[in-house]
């Protein structure tokens, strides 16, 4: 008798163990042909300006949760105001760029002037890093040749934006998400700011849909591959 109970006892398991194995692989085909049928249509980049701010965590908590890189350009008085969260930044593996010290209009600066604000915001990122950054962008996308001219001396390559949703302006996620959704191309800088939650909130709606929709987010160096100190980039051609 006992052997009986056993022996229909390790059927009803083993048939459950069957139908368990069965339905999982069924789940790994479907994740599987998921993941195959994800197409790269191409790389992008997003852009945060003028942090670090209130919002600069809750949108590396966005990046980090979808496994996206993006870059930082940052003021140096913010990073000085919020160490960690620039920090945090960094060992996300996010590129840092320099945004100046007090997002000055660096034309209306002498050119001391234009000099101090990058060194001085480039000390503190290297004294927090050991790394000196890369990439700058000008306060308001404002600079002339001379400014060219300065940022080709100090090792700097000046990334603007080919695609604008005007966060700041519009301090509606929605509608920033919508502008985006609507005009992104393969190859673009998205410019954004991480101090305003409207960005947050827009950023967390993004992400996952440009994901869904082919798109690799990359890095600024990582997307322009080779860029060259003076050389101004709005986008990879
Ligand atoms: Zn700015």
């Amino acid at each position: 008798m006992n052997t009986i109970i056993f022996f229909i006892t390790f059927m009803v398991l083993s048939t459950q163990t069957m139908i368990a194995n069965q339905v999982n692989q069924m789940i790994g085909d479907e994740y599987q042909a998921m993941v195959e049928t994800r197409e790269i249509i191409g790389t992008i980049a997003l852009t945060f300006d003028d942090g670090p701010g209130r919002y600069t965590d809750a949108i590396l908590d966005v990046l980090y949760e979808h496994n996206v890189k993006a870059t930082f350009f940052v003021l140096g008085h913010a990073v000085q105001k919020s160490p960690d969260t620039f920090l945090r930044t960094v060992e996300h593996g996010h590129e840092i760029g320099n945004h100046t010290w007090f997002h000055e209009n660096l034309p209306k600066l002498t050119p001391s002037g234009v000099f101090e604000t990058m060194r001085r915001t480039a000390d503190l990122i290297e004294q927090l890093t050991d790394k000196f950054p890369a990439t700058m962008r000008p306060p308001f996308g404002i600079f002339g040749t001379r400014e060219q001219v300065i940022m080709e001396e100090l090792g700097y390559s000046m990334i603007l934006w080919s695609l604008d949703p005007r966060d700041w302006e519009l301090r509606n996620s929605q509608q920033i998400y919508d502008y985006v959704m609507e005009n992104v191309r393969c190859g673009d800088i998205i410019l954004l700011h991480d101090i305003h939650e409207s960005t947050y909130k827009a950023v967390a709606k993004l992400v996952p849909s440009l994901i869904e929709k082919g798109f690799d987010l990359v890095t600024v160096e990582q997307l322009l591959e080779e860029t060259r100190p003076g050389q101004v980039y709005r986008r990879r051609d």
